[in-house]
């Protein structure tokens, strides 16, 4: 039988994982995935740990997901650093996160710098380091920013995410950076690259409308909304854009496919 898929790209938190559980019906679903034989590949923004430990933290909640098909924008970002030959960056990345850079031999470093890439560094995020990095931008190292997320919710409250650094840093400059994580075609064709599959024969499964659903959809993906993690019905009104389908959660998502 001819199948209408032959890849499938799930985000992770808010759609097979939420607030340190599994989704309900997650694990079957992926199960499902695996006996149809339809690959898939987790993608993710997050940029305050490498791929391994966000292997690690699913693992210990019964969701099995090899480090090698978990896609995030530190992945991403070593891998077109390291197809541009720009090997020697400053990282204003979180600490674990500089092991993603490091397996595709991208270099921590400081002074004249081949690039400036800003993740969410969490308290790494300093005066200085921000200064430093503002000057190698002047001195005319591109800015690579991982995500421009504007906050997150952490587990006290809403955080800055990596957003508000990449803005200060494009106004100090007059630069604007490249953003490499979601909602960038770059990081869709990415994933799809990894995956193997045509854009309009892959299906993209997402909590956030405009980063996961418009994003894909940008691309050619058909993009399907799931009801859990930040899913908010006004949200999705307001946002006017229609994704490919709309489903409780996960659990639902092999009665698509
Ligand atoms: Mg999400």
């Amino acid at each position: 039988m001819m199948r209408a898929w032959d890849g499938v790209l799930l985000d992770i938190d808010g759609v097979i994982s939420e607030g340190g559980r599994p989704v309900a019906g997650a694990g079957d679903a992926l199960a499902f995935l695996r006996d149809e034989r339809i690959p898939f590949r987790c993608i993710s923004n997050t940029t305050r740990q490498p791929r391994r430990a966000i292997a690690d933290r699913l693992d210990a909640m019964g969701l099995a997901i090899p480090g090698a098909d978990i896609f995030t924008p530190a992945v991403a970002a070593a891998a077109l650093l390291a197809g541009r030959s720009l090997t020697h960056c400053m990282l204003l990345v979180a600490d674990d996160t500089v092991q993603d850079f490091e397996a595709a031999g991208i270099e921590c470093a400081a002074g004249a710098v081949d690039a400036v890439v800003v993740g969410d560094a969490g308290e790494r995020m300093r005066y200085r380091a921000m200064n430093e990095a503002f000057r190698s931008i002047l001195d005319g190292a591109p800015l690579i920013a991982l995500e421009k997320d504007r906050h997150w919710r952490d587990a006290d409250g809403l955080s800055l995410s990596a957003g508000p650094f990449v803005a200060a840093l494009e106004y100090a400059t007059g630069t604007t950076a490249e953003l490499v994580g979601k909602p960038s075609p770059a990081f869709f064709a990415r994933a799809l690259e990894a995956l193997g599959t045509a854009p309009e024969k892959t299906l993209m499964v997402g909590d956030d409308i405009r980063t996961d659903i418009a994003g894909a959809q940008r691309c050619g993906i058909r993009a399907v909304l799931v009801k859990t993690g930040k899913y908010r019905g006004d949200t999705v009104r307001n946002a006017g854009v229609a994704p490919y389908a709309i489903i409780n959660s996960i659990a639902a998502l092999p009665g698509l496919l």
